[in-house]
């Protein structure tokens, strides 16, 4: 079975519509870690994926890959690639020709899932050769070029992974995750346990190879700063739901949710000034019975009655989708 053609002319590359994803806990119930997620990812973007731990975030790219653990389960949206709905499609098909092929992840800590007994060029051509019905010695020149374009002397192809810095494995992940050209790159957390100057070289990778290449990125990161330098657009995520979602430097510069005000040390003030924040007061809800109304409001200084009732739907402002009941009140618009 094909998948179903919803194209029209100018589509994004990528259209996650209302996607719901929830695990099973046992004798508990459902944690709805996606609740009704709704983006659209254009040609070349890069998108920036921001939430405190546990909001969802990486749910959300095993959703989109769909590398489900056994207790999760889809409960409903669409998720259109290139004009398919490809939540539709078949296991066989989606491993075929989506997964790794057109949509690809690069995993928090993804340098320790390298296999130690085997090259990393090998690594890499086998990545290749599972996808695509190349030979043998083109996939290892095209894994040599991959280590390249990841700033690696090709001829690094030939060593083990262990014979690698952190830095570099992370970098063999990446080329292994742009083995098939995709069309989608999901970076999630890449940064994680490397140093901070590893860390911004590889951010400057990734940024250099979605520019060069094109590639639409989804960059899942905890910090707001790193997504205003490399991404064009943010989506702020909040148990399980996105809350404000917008061209980058509108979000950094003048965030109009409270959520994404208080992630970023901002907060409005009556006089539509700001002030530092130091921390979040509260936690952020369990997921298996989240709040009722806003998901935020009981760690919002601005909650009311209506709050604590009605979801906020997701509304344009100033160029920017915010979903606050009082966000034109909050900042004067
Ligand atoms: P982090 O930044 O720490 O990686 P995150 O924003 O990526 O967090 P997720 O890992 O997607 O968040 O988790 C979302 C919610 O789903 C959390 O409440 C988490 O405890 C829960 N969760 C994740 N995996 C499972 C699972 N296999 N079974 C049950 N609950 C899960
Ligand atoms: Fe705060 Fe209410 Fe806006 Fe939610 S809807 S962020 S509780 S003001």
């Amino acid at each position: 079975m094909r998948g179903v053609d919803v194209g029209v002319a100018a589509m994004p590359v990528l259209s996650v519509q209302d996607l719901k994803m929830y695990y099973l806990v046992e004798r508990r119930g459902w944690v709805r870690a996606v609740d009704g997620v709704s983006f659209d990812l254009e040609k070349g973007e890069a998108l920036g994926l921001v939430g405190e731990s546990g909001c969802g975030k990486s749910s959300l790219g095993i959703t989109i890959l769909r590398i489900l653990p056994f207790n999760a389960k889809i409960f409903g949206g669409k998720v259109v690639l290139e004009g398919k709905d490809i939540l539709q499609m078949p296991e066989d098909k989606f491993r075929k020709e989506i997964r790794w092929k057109k949509i690809s992840m690069v995993f928090q800590g993804a340098m320790n899932a390298l296999n130690p007994v085997m090259r990393v060029g090998d690594q890499i051509a086998e990545a290749i050769l599972l996808h695509e019905d190349v030979g043998r010695q083109e996939a290892l020149e095209r894994a040599r070029n991959l280590l390249k374009l990841v700033g690696i002397d090709p001829s690094r192809a030939n060593s083990y992974p262990h014979e690698f810095s952190g830095g570099m494995r992370q970098r063999a992940m990446i080329a292994m995750a742009l083995a098939c050209n995709p069309s989608v790159m999901i970076a999630d957390e890449p940064t994680t346990a490397l140093d901070v100057i590893v860390q911004a070289q590889i951010l400057k990778l990734i940024k250099d190879i979605q520019r060069r290449l094109g590639i639409s990125t989804i960059l899942v990161t905890h910090d707001l700063s790193i997504v205003a330098d490399l991404c064009d657009k943010v989506a702020v995520m909040y148990a399980g739901k996105i809350v404000e979602l917008g061209p980058a430097e509108k979000i950094y510069y003048r965030p109009l949710h409270p959520y994404t005000a208080k992630l970023l040390g901002a907060v409005p003030s009556v006089k539509g000034k700001r002030r530092r924040l130091e921390f979040i007061p509260g936690a952020p809800p369990d997921l298996l019975y989240p709040p009722p109304g806003c998901r935020f409001h009981p760690r919002c200084p601005y909650a009311e009655e209506i709050c604590k009732k009605e979801e906020p739907p997701m509304k344009e402002v100033n160029g920017v989708k915010v979903a606050c009941h009082r966000v034109e009140e909050l900042w004067n618009l």
